[in-house]
């Protein structure tokens, strides 16, 4: 047999840096990763035995061993499940397959400490035994493959690896860590057994340790010391099924455990939901909410692995968060075990099930109800989860209408009436709030939460005491879109159309609000100076400083997403020019009213649009012209 040496892909010699040196603070996370990896490879073969029952041949007890050798300063994690072909090896062990991976080392900022808890939400797999190893080798052999076809794997971890078929006399995977000169905590029994009770107590397979070693025989006569006989081996973990037992035996700490094994992050959970079920089909659900968002929430959508997990009869069948899962609540983590589907189940066949259909429906059911008990009484958590997911729940909105009402309940908006852009009311705090003789629920779209707080649209709400919703998140006008009430009140964007604000009165002290009648004939040179630039120029009642702004027809995109459809190669629908509308009592109107010179009111017209696209965070076609115009009238004063 020859022995082969490759190169690691460049970003797996990227990553593996960055475990080893961002990870150290909490290397003891290196044997959940490695134990759950094996877990997985339990529930892999327990999977391909239901159609190959062959493959369980000779050695049918699932289970995880791990020993240690204080001579050799070897730790070892075994494993009797699926294995890998040569192959797979190199498939699994020396790229990085993971389409996410390039999106993840870009996300990195360099700052150490905020990439240890990136990485640790990426999910750091095999390669954290580098964290306190030195030299790690690999054996394996497929289930269903021959003793001489085993892979020795083996690497330092810096930038090579050796691989070769060898003899492997058993199924499964079996890797030995060669541990730093400074690890030697990780050579103890009790710091080990401790781990595991700390985060694989819940896995559903027996995790082995060897038990204390029986005292030696007394040695005869003047005959040689026998050798001690081994200790037996022992399990060390409940090795049930968290999610198969009682709630009432089960701690926080026990269901905290348990996510961290099934979301591979070091996050805590927010909250959980266990429930059996039984019915007209009976089947258990454990969901989370996690605490953190993983890196590519957004990038890449889904991570289809640390998902939903489906089990049937304790049997893992496939990772089904595309099934069980609307795509708002991607975030949600857990496991669903049905007692009722039937193991030969496929994916296609899961699609259209009614038995899964149900499930789904109660997953979403039971993931708002969690949030709205989140809101009701831990308000400070529920903040938590509305800045890390707030953006991928409002998708909601556009695409579980018959949960519409719902999710409208739970939406949290930045409003003039909040601080800053943490700092969020609910629709219903907004109600409780309309001052009399409101009708609508009032909000803008922009690109910022400060181009929103300051921009000129606000003027006159601010004169009335109107609250107005700040939406600043790319898809909040796409969302907002599909709401298009809430409690019987509709939803009003203060940019667009025709704004009547009659009927509500001023707050004391306001400014009073200026006619909206522009001087005779002065609407009229000023469209006829701009042009298309504009569908046409009016009187505002929206403003109070401000001279000018622009506002789209009531449904239209507003200004800032047509920008970025633009941006983004797409047409945008529908984007005629906008309107202008000026201040009547503004000192520029009046200035303009009384000017005779053409060229100068040519200029003095420009300036204004140009101020307008300006404040509503557009740019300039003609940047330096605008400054040449703003210096001419500036020193013309
Ligand atoms: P992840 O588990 O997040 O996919 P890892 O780097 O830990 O990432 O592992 C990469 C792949 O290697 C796994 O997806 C799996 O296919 C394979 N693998 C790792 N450990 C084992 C094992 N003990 N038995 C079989 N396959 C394994």
């Amino acid at each position: 047999m020859t022995t082969e040496t490759r190169a690691f892909q460049a970003e797996v010699q990227q990553v593996l840096n960055l475990v080893i040196h961002s990870l150290y603070s909490n290397k003891e996370i290196f044997l959940r990763e490695l134990v759950s990896n094996a877990s997985d490879a339990l529930d892999k073969l327990r999977f391909e035995a239901l159609s190959k029952p062959e493959l369980l041949a000779g050695d049918p007890e699932l289970a995880i061993e791990i020993e240690f050798d204080e001579t050799a300063r070897t730790l070892t994690i075994r494993d009797n499940g699926i294995g890998m072909s040569h192959d797979e090896v190199v498939e699994n062990i020396g790229t990085i397959a993971r389409s996410g991976t390039r999106r993840f080392l870009d996300a990195l900022s360099g700052d150490a400490r905020k990439d240890a808890q990136l990485i640790g939400q990426f999910g750091v797999g095999f390669y954290s035994a580098y964290i306190v190893s030195d030299k790690v080798e690999l054996r394996t052999r497929r289930a269903g493959a021959e003793a001489n076809e085993g892979v020795l794997w083996s690497s330092d971890g810096k930038g090579e690896y050796a691989i070769e078929t060898v003899e492997y006399p058993r199924r499964g995977t079996e890797i030995v860590m060669h541990l730093k000169e400074d690890e030697s905590e990780f050579l103890s029994s009790w710091r080990l057994r401790s781990l595991i009770h700390k985060y694989s107590e819940h896995i559903a397979f027996p995790i082995r340790m060897r038990g204390e070693q029986p005292p030696a025989p007394e040695a005869e006569e003047g005959a040689e010391a026998p050798q001690p006989a081994a200790a037996e081996m022992e399990t060390v973990n409940q090795a049930a099924a968290l999610w198969a037992r009682p709630k009432a035996d089960l701690s926080d700490e026990d269901y905290q455990g348990f996510f961290k094994h099934l979301a591979h992050s070091d996050g805590e959970a927010l909250c959980w939901s266990h429930n059996k079920v039984e019915g007209n089909q009976s089947y258990t659900s454990l969901l989370y909410i996690p605490s953190k968002a993983p890196f590519d929430l957004f990038g890449g959508g889904r991570d289809e692995r640390h998902g939903l997990k489906l089990y049937i009869k304790r049997v893992f069948i496939m990772d089904a968060a595309e099934q069980l899962l609307p795509a708002y609540l991607r975030f949600v983590r857990g496991v669903i075990d049905s007692d009722d589907l039937p193991l030969n189940v496929s994916r296609e066949l899961l699609q259209d099930n009614r038995l899964t259909q149900q499930i789904r429906s109660a997953v979403i059911k039971r993931t708002l109800d969690q949030l709205d008990k989140l809101a009701q009484d831990q308000p400070e958590k529920f903040a938590d989860f509305w800045r890390e997911f707030g953006q991928v729940f409002k998708e909601g909105l556009t695409e579980d209408f018959a949960h519409r009402e719902r999710i409208a309940k739970l939406l949290r908006f930045a409003s003039t009436q909040s601080e800053g852009a943490a700092q969020t009311v609910s629709l219903s705090d907004y109600l409780g709030r309309m001052r009399p003789n409101q009708t609508a629920i009032y909000y803008i779209t922009a690109e910022s939460h400060l181009a929103a707080r300051n921009s000129p649209h606000l003027e006159a709400f601010r004169a009335k005491g109107v609250e107005v919703l700040l939406a600043s998140d790319r898809i909040d006008e796409w969302a907002l879109s599909y709401l298009h009430e809430f409690d019987g009140k509709p939803f009003v964007s203060v940019a667009k159309g025709d704004i009547d604000l009659g009927n509500i009165d001023n707050v004391e002290g306001a400014s009073v609000p200026p006619a909206a009648d522009l001087p005779e004939g002065l609407a009229d040179r000023l469209k006829s100076v701009l042009g298309d630039r504009v569908k046409a120029v009016r009187g505002s009642s929206r403003l109070r400083d401000s001279a000018a702004v622009l506002v789209v027809d009531q449904h239209e995109l507003s200004l800032h997403t047509q920008r970025l459809l633009k941006q983004a190669g797409q047409a945008a629908a529908g984007g005629g020019a906008p309107t202008l509308e000026l201040n009547p009592a503004h000192a520029i109107t009046a200035r303009l009213a009384a000017e005779t010179d053409e060229a100068r009111f040519a200029d003095w017209a420009t300036l204004l649009y140009e101020q307008a696209v300006l404040s509503e965070g557009g740019q300039l076609e003609d940047p330096s012209g605008f400054v040449r115009r703003l210096n001419g009238l500036l020193f013309a004063a």
